[in-house]
């Protein structure tokens, strides 16, 4: 059981970042945000022509959500083919766990980017590198693999690059289709912000992409969150997934209910991220001025969610009276009322 101190907000963007040519990145595992046992996440960001390194992980899958800016990602099929595709802001996509890939701002500015993990023990610094693997291989066995002289691998970086900076891509050029299926692709790419989104009056929106609208996806899901000031993403849970958040913009309080009466309050920020482990009752309220935009990931290609106004309506008045202490009246009530997202008072 998790321990009733147990916090599930992490100051992501409080932390000092690892730096490098071209990028920046912030990352926490359950390392450093001990509640968060089953998704990590990284907070991302690539300068103009800076690059994350060719590199896959041998434990997680990779959903991303774009904040900002342009980027393009590399990324190698296990069944011989490859893509090249290009992200601008509200873009998602997904790396299955183990394949090969890269990334690379495009500008004309800073690309920021969110990366989550359906794995909380993932970590980003320990991952698996191009410029490790081949510095650390014998240099005798890697010309003979590269077919190259020895001497021509003078330049090759003697560890772990992890960030490169170059020059921007060209997309007019041959550089931006891959050799093996010269088309740009996006089956590893969904336009999550163009998406019409479930709408509340007075409440919000909610735009959610899962296994069925983006195929590939099949270990992840994720929803952009924007509530109204003084409205909340009511009571739920979720039968199947892990929770986690990232807070793009505003101010917010989540609360976890974690079963014998254990309850735990967290308030959230900007560059805060939160945590709901699969099967906790939580829910998130716009406590700011402005509107409240949050990112969520779940580890579960379906989206699954038990709303307490569902859970309400679905019973009878008399199971609500007998069981909630109600008078008839109010207990008739709760069975009309509408939920998901509910208006301020
Ligand atoms: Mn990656
Ligand atoms: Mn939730």
């Amino acid at each position: 059981m998790t321990a009733p101190e147990l916090s599930f907000r992490y100051r992501l963007e409080a932390q000092p970042p690892r730096l490098g040519p071209g990028g920046i990145t912030r990352g926490a595992s359950v390392q450093q945000f001990p509640s968060s046992q089953g998704i990590a996440g990284v907070s991302m960001r690539l300068a103009p022509g800076g690059m994350r390194e060719m590199h896959w992980h041998a434990n997680a899958a990779e959903w991303a959500y774009v904040v900002s800016g342009n980027c393009r990602t590399t990324i190698l099929d296990p069944d011989g083919s490859s893509a090249i595709d290009t992200f601008g802001p509200g873009d998602v996509w997904y790396f299955p766990r183990g394949w090969g890939h890269s990334i690379q701002g495009l500008g004309p500015h800073e690309c920021h980017f969110i990366l989550i993990f359906d794995n909380g023990d993932f970590s980003e610094d320990h991952t698996f590198s191009v410029t490790d693997w081949l510095a650390h291989t014998p240099r005798a066995a890697l010309a003979q693999n590269l077919r190259v002289a020895p001497e021509d691998l003078a330049q090759l970086p003697r560890g772990e690059a992890y960030f490169a900076l170059g020059p921007v891509p060209d997309d007019r050029s041959a550089d931006a289709t891959p050799r093996a299926r010269p088309a740009l692709t996006s089956r590893h790419r969904y336009p999550l912000h163009a998406q019409e989104p479930r709408r509340v009056p007075g409440g919000g929106t909610q735009r959610t992409v899962t296994v069925a609208e983006f195929p590939l996806s099949t270990t992840m899901a994720g929803s952009l969150l924007e509530i109204e000031p003084g409205a909340m993403r009511e009571l739920h849970w979720h039968p199947n997934a892990d929770e986690w958040q990232y807070y793009l913009e505003g101010s917010a309080e989540m609360v976890v209910f974690l079963a014998e009466g254990r309850v735990v309050v967290e308030t959230f920020e900007a560059g805060d991220i939160g945590y709901a482990p699969m099967g906790s009752g939580h829910y998130i309220r716009n406590t700011g001025s402005g509107v409240l935009k949050v990112l969520v990931g779940f580890n579960n290609g379906h989206y699954q969610a038990n709303d307490l106004s569902a859970w309400l309506r679905s019973n009878p008045p008399d199971v609500l009276a007998t069981n909630l202490g109600l008078p008839r009246p109010a207990a008739e009530a709760l069975t009309r009322q509408p939920g998901f997202l509910i208006p301020g008072p």
